[in-house]
C-alpha cells in the first residue's frame, strides 16, 4: 500500500528543482492540476450523458518561465528528453509522444482564440504524482495544468469549461485519443470533498458534496497495473457501437434514450449493439440516481449503484478485465460496501467504497487474491476529493 503524504510542497520543490536542472534558470511560476476518479458514469461522456467524477489529491505540477523568443521547450520528470519547437511549428503533425499532451494544448489554445503569431515562447517542466495509465487521468492532469498556465501567461482569459475543451481537443486531435470531456472537467472544476456532476451535453457542472469523512468511509483505489491504451482498440470500438446504436434508434446521442426505450432497442439492434446501448442508458440513470442518493442519504447509500455499474461494464459493455473483476469481488467480500472498475476499461483501476476501519483488511485480501491468481501485485491507496487546477 502506497502511503500518500499529501505534501504538495514536496512536489512543488521537485518541480522547481527539475526546471532549474533542465533549463539552467529558475521557473517563474507553478500551476497544478489533479488527476480524477470517476465515481460513476463510464463511457457516458461521449454519449452526451452524465458523469460524476471528482478531482483527487494527486497532482501534476507545471513549472514555467516565458521566453523572449518564439521557442517552446518541454521537459518532464517522466522522460529524459527535452522537446523543442518554434511556435510556428506547433501543429498536430509535428507533435509526437508524451510532448503531444503539453504542446498539443498550446496548439489547441490557438484553435480557441490565442494568436500564436504574437504570444511568447516558454520553457515548461512537468512533475507529477498521478500514476500514469492507471485510469486516474494523468493525461487530463497534464493538459489542464498546461492549459491553465498558458491561459495566464498568454493573458487569454478563457474560462475553465473552455480550458476543458482545449484539453479535450489536444487529446482528440493531437494525441489521437477519442476521449470525452469528463477528465478535463473534473481536473479543472473539482472542489475539495465534492464530486462534479457534469452534463456532457450542456457542459453544465454542479458541485455535489460527497461526505466520505462524515460517513466514516474511504475511497480505496486498486490500481491493477494492467495498462490500458485509449488511442487504440476497444475504446474506439465502443464509441463506434454507441454511434451506430444512436443512429439506428433515431436519436442524436444515446443520452436521448431512457430505460423505457430499451424494449424497443432490443428489437431494433443486433444483440451486441443492444448490450452496448443498455450499458450507456442504464449507466446514465445510475449517475442521476447516485446524485439523488448522495443528496438525500449520503455516500453510505450508493454502494448498490457502484456494484450495478460494474456488472453492466463487465457483462454489457465488456470493458472489464480479469484483474478488475477480481479486485471488485475481493474488495466486496472483505467489507467494501460497493466497488466498480473506473476509467475507460481494459485495465487500470477499480474503486472500493470502504469503511475506514476495514481499509487494511480489504487491502490485505486484494493483495492475497492477486498473488493466488498469479496476477502482478496491484497498488492500493486511498484518495480524497481535492480542489481542481490552480496556480501554486
Ligand atoms: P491516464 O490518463 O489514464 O493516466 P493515458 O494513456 O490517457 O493514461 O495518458 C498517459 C500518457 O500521458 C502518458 O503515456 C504520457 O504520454 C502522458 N503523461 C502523463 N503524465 C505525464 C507526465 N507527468 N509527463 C509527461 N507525460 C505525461
Ligand atoms: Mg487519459
Amino acid at each position: 500500500m502506497t502511503l500518500f503524504t499529501g505534501a504538495n510542497s514536496e512536489l512543488n520543490r521537485a518541480a522547481h528543482a527539475g526546471f532549474e536542472s533542465r533549463f539552467h534558470r529558475p521557473a517563474h511560476d507553478l500551476w497544478s492540476a489533479p488527476g480524477r476518479v470517476n465515481l460513476i458514469g463510464e463511457h457516458t461522456d461521449y454519449n452526451d450523458g452524465f458523469v460524476l467524477p471528482f478531482a483527487i489529491d494527486r497532482r501534476t505540477v507545471v513549472a514555467l518561465a516565458p521566453r523572449p523568443d518564439r521557442i517552446v521547450r518541454v521537459a518532464s520528470s517522466f522522460a529524459g528528453d527535452i522537446v523543442e519547437l518554434t511556435l510556428d511549428e506547433l501543429a498536430p503533425e509535428n507533435l509526437h509522444g508524451w510532448s503531444a499532451y503539453p504542446l498539443g494544448v498550446a496548439w489547441a489554445l490557438g484553435q480557441f482564440g490565442a494568436d500564436l503569431t504574437t504570444v511568447s515562447g516558454f520553457d515548461i517542466y512537468i512533475d507529477s504524482d498521478v500514476p500514469v495509465g492507471a485510469g486516474l487521468s494523468s493525461s487530463a492532469a497534464i493538459e489542464s495544468s498546461v492549459a491553465l498556465a498558458l491561459n495566464e501567461v498568454w493573458d487569454l482569459n478563457l474560462d475553465r469549461p473552455t480550458l476543458a475543451r482545449v484539453g479535450q481537443l489536444a487529446e482528440n486531435r493531437v494525441v489521437g485519443a477519442p476521449t470525452g470531456i469528463m477528465d478535463q472537467s473534473a481536473s479543472l472544476l473539482g472542489q475539495i470533498n465534492s464530486a462534479v456532476f457534469l452534463d456532457c451535453r450542456s457542459l453544465e457542472a454542479e458541485i455535489i458534496p460527497f461526505g466520505l469523512d462524515e460517513a466514516g468511509l474511504e475511497l480505496l483505489i486498486i490500481d491493477t497495473r494492467v495498462s490500458h491504451s485509449h488511442a487504440t482498440g476497444g475504446y474506439s470500438a465502443r464509441r463506434q457501437s454507441c454511434e451506430a446504436g444512436a443512429r439506428l434508434m433515431g436519436v442524436k446521442a444515446l443520452r436521448d434514450l431512457s430505460v423505457d426505450d430499451l424494449d424497443r432497442a432490443s428489437t431494433v439492434l443486433d444483440e451486441e449493439t443492444f448490450r452496448r446501448v443498455r450499458h450507456i442508458v442504464t449507466e446514465n440513470q445510475r449517475v442521476l440516481d447516485t446524485v439523488q442518493v448522495l443528496r438525500e442519504s449520503g455516500c453510505a447509500a450508493i454502494g448498490d449503484l457502484l456494484d450495478a455499474s460494474h456488472v453492466s461494464m463487465r457483462d454489457d459493455f465488456e470493458i472489464s478485465a480479469p484483474e478488475l473483476d477480481l479486485a471488485v469481488v475481493t474488495a466486496r467480500g472483505a467489507g467494501a460496501i460497493g466497488a466498480r472498475m473506473t476509467g475507460g476499461g481494459f485495465g487500470g483501476a477499480a474503486i472500493a467504497l470502504t469503511p475506514t476501519e476495514l481499509v487494511p483488511t480489504v487491502t490485505t485480501a486484494v493483495l492475497a487474491a492477486f498473488t493466488l491468481a498469479g496476477f502482478a501485485t496491484p497498488d492500493l491507496f486511498v484518495v480524497h476529493a481535492a480542489d481542481g487546477a490552480h496556480r501554486e
